[in-house]
């Protein structure tokens, strides 16, 4: 990397450069770490962007621990199985070995990118929030980051939004929409949480026994309860938040969605995949998602104060932590060079530069909610979902790839993001060694040893 001392011109005045890399990835979630490591093992001197103080984005800091299983045979790219692997060194075991969802442990998670981030010889830039593109025609020269010193610039060759947000995108002006085509509204966001303190066996005894509700397959350590008024399927647990509806001590909004995993290397803690905040609140107006915030905080408090009041097994629990990051499961999306559509993911779509497959189901939370593929069925992701026509030296990734608001409640679960970002630093490292604009790289002709996945049409 090298850190010079010159400026570059923003805004009507002098910004110094940070530095200049080959590779330059702003926004350091699931998908945006794989990009960065994979450019710099692929040899690219790589600067990692992330506001944070922890790599992992939703995963670290928006508290989301499980790793959604894809459905399918055959998708586990390498990063994800090292991640994985290396999860289990650290003494967390995030298969349950039934059901195919991998348990995380986020502060376990945060140590493992770091290690891979340093390893690899990513410059990880944390406390760093893209801002602004200084652009060059059409190419992207420079990212304006906000540092604890000020304005800075970092210049690079190539660039990878990892944003989650499309922000980088956006600012390089690219095409982008967002939320559904029929009613304009994001996913619902949620605000997560932890709670520890809790007797896991009694929770158990009084779920799985008591109430009979035996959609959780597996048990302590690894057990799930959970309850949705949206979908066309009926919970047992649902009459139980229901009573403190009527009883005033929840809302109806409260009790809309609740839900609950147990965290590896954490005993007595559950990661909340709740409260689910009203659709009213956007994922994409700034004052909304502010206001989220607080409305958010109030319904965790509601729900805790409920739980630890009437669920067998909270009776000594409390709040341990709350989310760095609201979870927003969808924002803005690029209009990339393909774009994916409800046609491809009903008519199991393969492409020759596929860089991912899934089969995880249409899960649009309030807005829209599928049932899932049949077994062995699954789409595949191409690379031309990536990038865009506008800006050669940009590659997309995460949960803003190209793709509609059904398709993208879809593929943005953990695995896959992942698998895209280390397609993505594959093809960062391949198009820089080899002089080629990221938006023109045909996936297809990288060496399928040098690539990170072979589309199934390839055997
Ligand atoms: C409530 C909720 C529950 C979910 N549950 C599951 C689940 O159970 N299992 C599963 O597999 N998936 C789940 N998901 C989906 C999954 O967590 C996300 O889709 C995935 O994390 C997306 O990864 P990403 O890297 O694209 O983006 P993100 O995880 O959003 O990461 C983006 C990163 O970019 C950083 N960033 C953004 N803007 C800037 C900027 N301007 N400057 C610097 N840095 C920036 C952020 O801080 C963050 O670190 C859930 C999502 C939500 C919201």
């Amino acid at each position: 990397m090298d850190f010079g001392a010159k400026a570059l011109r923003y805004a009507g005045r002098d910004i110094p450069v940070l530095c200049r890399a080959d590779c330059c990835v702003a926004g350091g979630g699931p998908s945006g770490t794989a990009a960065a490591i994979l450019a710099a093992r692929r040899g690219l001197k790589t600067v990692l962007i992330e506001r944070g103080v922890v790599l992992g984005g939703l995963s670290t800091l928006g508290l989301v621990a499980p790793f959604m299983p894809t459905n399918c045979a055959g998708s586990e790219t390498p990063y994800v199985a090292e991640v994985k692997g290396r999860m289990r060194e650290h003494h967390i075991e995030m298969s349950d070995g039934v059901t195919g969802c991998g348990w995380s442990n986020p502060e376990m998670l945060a140590l493992v990118y770091d290690e891979m981030g340093e390893s690899a010889g990513v410059e990880t830039l944390y406390h760093t929030v893209l801002v602004d593109a200084l652009l060059e025609g059409r190419r992207i020269r420079a990212a304006v980051v906000q540092t604890i010193s000020g304005l800075r610039a970092i210049t690079a060759d190539i660039f990878i939004d990892g944003t989650g947000d499309a922000m980088l995108a956006r600012l390089a002006g690219a095409p982008t929409e967002r939320g559904s085509e029929r009613t304009g509204r994001n996913q619902p966001m949620s605000f997560r949480f932890e709670m520890g303190g809790i007797a896991l066996d009694r929770l158990h005894a009084y779920v799985a026994e008591e109430m009979g509700d035996t959609r959780c397959r597996t048990k302590p350590p690894y057990f799930e309860f959970a309850q949705a008024r949206h979908r066309t399927q009926r919970y047992r647990l649902e009459e139980f938040f229901w009573r403190g509806v009527a009883s005033g001590e929840l809302t109806e909004e409260d009790a809309e969605y609740v839900q609950a995993f147990t965290i590896p290397g954490k005993p007595g803690t559950m990661a909340m995949n709740c409260p689910e905040l009203p659709p009213r609140f956007s994922a994409t107006d700034p004052l909304s998602y502010s206001r989220a915030v607080s409305y958010g905080r109030a319904m965790i408090h509601r729900l805790s104060r409920y739980l630890i009041r009437h669920m067998p097994g909270f009776e000594n629990a409390y709040i341990s932590r709350e989310a760095a990051m609201l979870g927003a499961r969808e924002s803005w999306r690029i209009r990339g060079r393909y774009y994916l559509t409800e046609a491809d993911y009903y008519g199991e779509a393969r492409f020759p530069d596929a860089v991912a497959r899934t089969a995880w189901y249409i899960d649009a939370h309030g807005e829209r909610v599928e049932a899932p593929l049949p077994e062995g069925r699954f789409y595949e992701i191409p690379y031309r979902s990536l990038v865009t026509e506008e800006v050669p030296n940009l590659i997309v990734t995460g949960r803003c790839i190209s793709a509609s608001f059904a398709v993208q409640a879809s593929m943005r679960i953990q695995p896959t993001c992942m698998s895209l970002g280390e397609a993505a630093g594959v093809a960062a490292a391949w198009a820089f060694h080899h002089g080629i604009e990221v938006n023109r790289l045909a996936w297809a002709e990288i060496p399928p040893k040098a690539r990170s996945y072979a589309s199934a049409g390839e055997g």
